[in-house]
């Protein structure tokens, strides 16, 4: 089984603080980009033959920019290229401001049971703030949109420690999003990522400054009290569900699971073999069929070892042991002994049957303990 990740690489505007591989729209470049997308499908499809599909995501960009016919067609071509589960999760990722109602049921006709709208804040002078096109009165309404459209299953990705937000203007978000009703929350808190016009309208002082490191703490901490006193539960670092809404796509990511990328900038890692598309829209547009299968790369035992803890301990369930007992023909503790009694002693992590997981402790220094776990890695040489 395999998960199945689409990207849709055009905006009509890019937000200040992105780096993602975003372009500017234009209903051409979507026609050739849509085209594109099929014939990689369709040669996939040659190539690995009939596979079965247990999650599709469509993500960009912006994927609720997509004509409806050119959906239809993309979606034409997935359902004859896969056998797509009748229990199939199929995301959408939507941004206010490009969709209404209309579009809506159409997305629910071709099959998507979940949608994930880029809301980010329910406060005009910050979305403004940080570039986004849409106004809170818009995002509401696009939540309103999608549930009347019959598509229950709908996250909300906010974001915080944005420039000049402060502590009660963050619960005004969480708590206004939580009015309408999610199955799903992601809270992310936002990077000041390099190249971005964000990061150079900081430098010069043209933006409020970002909230100091104790402010994000706790507004990490209130999201948490939020959302999961509204029933929703935290699953993952940064992700929050109601009880069997949590993302199976992005579990499949966490979990090390076989998954396809089709489209620039889109990776694979297909049964420890994996490869990655040019973030170049005119550079994929022009290859004759990127990323060939032939092309993709073996990884390393001890690399993909270390992954796996890396990804598993981001979700509270953890690392599935009985898996990688049986991928690896060994566990943790006799791999990293030094740092697996440490993780246990000092009260970061914990053990059952089956899982590996941190603690909340453990949670709040993940990466401190991977450089502990990393380094007795590389002192050893191997696994
Ligand atoms: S909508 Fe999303 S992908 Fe597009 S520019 Fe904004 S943050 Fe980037």
């Amino acid at each position: 089984m395999l998960s199945l990740y689409v990207h849709i690489p055009f905006c009509r505007r890019k937000c200040a603080y992105c780096d993602f591989a975003s372009y500017p729209y234009s209903s051409a470049a979507m026609e050739a980009y849509v085209q594109k997308l099929c014939r990689e499908i369709a040669d996939y499809r040659e190539r690995a033959g009939l596979q079965a599909l247990n999650t599709v995501y469509i993500g960009g960009g912006t994927p609720s920019l997509v004509p409806e016919r050119l959906l239809e067609n993309l979606f034409e071509q997935i359902r004859d290229a896969f056998d797509v589960l009748e229990d199939c999760e199929i995301t959408l990722e939507a941004n206010p401001g490009t969709f209404a109602r209309r579009e809506a049921e159409g997305w629910r006709r071709l099959g998507v049971n979940r949608v994930s709208l880029g809301v980010q804040a329910l406060d005009d002078e910050l979305l403004q703030r940080i570039g986004r096109i849409h106004t809170e009165g818009q995002a509401e309404a696009a939540v309103r949109n999608v549930q009347d459209a019959g598509i229950r299953n709908v996250n909300l990705d906010l974001i915080y420690g944005l420039p000049g937000q402060t502590l009660p203007a963050w619960e005004d978000t969480l708590r206004k999003a939580l009015e309408l009703g999610p199955t799903h929350v992601s809270a992310y808190q936002l990077i000041n990522e390099e190249n971005t016009r964000f990061r150079y309208q900081l430098l010069e002082g043209k933006l409020p400054a970002l909230p100091d490191e104790d402010t994000a703490l706790a507004m990490e901490e209130r999201a948490a009290d939020l959302l999961e006193a509204s029933g929703l539960r935290r699953y993952e670092v940064s992700n929050y569900a109601l009880p069997g809404f949590e993302c199976r796509h992005n579990i499949t990511y966490w979990q090390c699971l076989p998954y396809l990328g089709i489209g620039c900038a889109a990776h694979s890692d297909l049964f420890g073999r994996r490869y990655g598309h040019t973030p170049s829209l005119s550079g994929y547009l022009e290859e004759e069929i990127p990323a060939r299968l032939e092309e993709a790369y073996g990884t390393d035992r001890q690399e993909r070892m270390f992954e796996r803890v890396m990804l598993g301990f981001r979700m509270t369930r953890g690392v599935d042991l009985g898996r990688f007992r049986r991928d690896f023909g060994t566990g943790p503790e006799a791999l990293w002994p030094e740092s697996y009694a440490y993780f246990e002693r000092e009260g970061y992590a914990r053990t059952d049957a089956d899982h590996w997981a941190l603690t909340d402790a453990g949670m709040r220094i993940m990466n401190t303990l991977l450089v502990r776990l990393l380094s007795e890695a590389e002192r050893k040489g191997g696994g």
